[in-house]
């Protein structure tokens, strides 16, 4: 494929639009209840059949008035209560109050009501020592949510305001995009998984976990294949596994041009790959394509490349296939707390510390920046995003950052 500009390099942006084009496939629904419903997508609008608050009520403590035609000091004629959940059926006459409760009801021909605190109480008479205005604290039926009014839109990604408000509209059942399941598997002959015995010449792995975290995090199911050997036969068979079995396939290691690097030969007898260079840093190699019918990405083996081009370059494209519609990172901006370096030509993902002092968001760097280094993404909570075209950061200048934090819904 035919990329990049002047540098050679695809932009991000450009890459991400190339990968949504193709991983534009079908979605099916999953009806869920709303308790499980956190972190989904809606594949529908949702439509209220009620309206919010479903009928006037109070939204106080104290004495719900009918005060047409009476003085301002008028004594009122208590003529009964009104408790949450309960309601009275006399109408109201001038010059007549009811105790009433928070939530309640307000009986009909009722005003307004009047907060316990300015009323006055003797036997079955009330006095108000505050001025009465029409329609205080009185919560109107439909102020909130009409009936028939759409209240979410198909694409959001549930949060705990629209699971209450789901609720709160009668809405037991959701209709979600059944999210993508994802088949990981990490390759290379060098590679441990914690627990075992250390060898010599071996590192223990940590992109699964990582990678089965994110996807969780995005919704997704993923099934974990376990670290595969760097042999073509054992990759096939773990690639014809995957694709049998999940949507998506998603690798570590083995994109390089290492001796050992087969997956490559594997994509391209059994499907398709694209080797984009993209202006990405740290990010090389990423791998994006086909095996069979299911979409493929192949992340770098280093555990911080991997780390920051599945937030980056992976999650985004997962979140378009549960129909989210804005899959873009919320960047804010932070003063540098310390000099940085960078060189030109790609957009630099590197890993910062953001806090906030005097009403100010700061921002340092977490550490070594090796790509293979995670003690620092250990201690790190942002990225501090530097564009392609800018250079040495002095500390005090202004940056881009990208919390972690909000990458994920969940
Ligand atoms: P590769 O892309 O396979 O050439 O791997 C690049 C570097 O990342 C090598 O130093 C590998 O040992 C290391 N590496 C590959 N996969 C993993 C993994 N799953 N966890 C930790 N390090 C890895
Ligand atoms: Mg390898």
């Amino acid at each position: 494929m035919s990329c990049c500009d002047a540098t050679g390099l695809l932009s991000i942006t450009d890459a991400i639009k190339r990968m949504k084009t193709i991983a534009n496939n079908n979605k099916s629904l999953l009806s869920l209840d709303i308790k499980r419903a956190y972190g989904h997508t809606l594949a529908e609008d949702v439509i209220s059949n009620v309206q919010v608050p479903p009928q006037d009520n109070s939204a106080m403590d104290g004495y719900a008035i009918n005060h047409i035609g009476c003085d301002e000091q008028h004594p009122y004629r208590l003529v009964g209560q009104v408790l949450a959940g309960q309601t009275y059926d006399g109408i109201l006459a001038a010059g007549e109050c009811v105790r009433i409760m928070t939530g309640a009801s307000v009986p009909a021909g009722t005003q307004a009501v009047v907060m316990q605190e300015d009323a006055i109480k003797e036997q079955q008479q009330v006095t108000f020592n505050k001025k009465i205005t029409s329609g205080h604290h009185i919560r109107r039926a439909g102020e909130d949510i009409a009936k028939n009014q759409t209240v979410l839109t198909t694409g959001t990604v549930l949060n705990a305001a629209q699971l209450g408000l789901l609720s709160a509209v009668g809405h037991g059942q959701v209709n979600v995009v059944k999210p993508p399941k994802v088949g990981i598997f990490a390759t290379g002959d060098e590679l441990l998984s914690p627990g075992e015995h250390p060898k010599a010449g071996h590192l223990y792995e940590s992109n699964r976990i990582v990678c089965a975290t994110k996807l969780r995090a995005l919704g997704c199911e993923v099934i974990d294949y376990g670290i595969i050997e760097d042999k073509k036969s054992a990759l096939v068979h773990a690639f014809n596994q995957a694709a049998e079995q999940c949507d998506v396939i998603i690798t570590s290691g083995g994109v390089s041009v290492g001796d050992a690097d087969f997956v490559k030969d594997v994509l391209v007898e059994n499907g398709n790959i694209d080797f984009w260079k993209i202006a990405i840093k740290p990010g090389k190699p990423f791998a994006f394509g086909q095996y069979r019918d299911k979409l493929f990405f192949g992340l770098p083996g280093n555990p911080v490349a991997s780390f920051v081009t599945f937030d980056i370059l992976v999650a985004p494209i997962l979140k378009h296939l549960q129909g989210q519609q804005d899959t873009s990172l919320l960047t804010l901006n932070a003063t540098s707390h310390c000099d940085i370096n960078k060189r030109g030509g790609r957009v630099d993902y590197q890993r910062g510390y953001a806090w906030h002092e005097s009403g100010q968001l700061m921002v340092k760097s977490a550490g070594a920046q090796g790509s293979h280094i995670l003690s620092s993404l250990s201690q790190a909570n942002a990225y501090i995003v530097l564009n392609e075209h800018q250079e040495t950061i002095a500390s005090g200048d202004s940056v881009s950052v990208i919390l972690f934090d909000s990458i994920y819904p969940k």
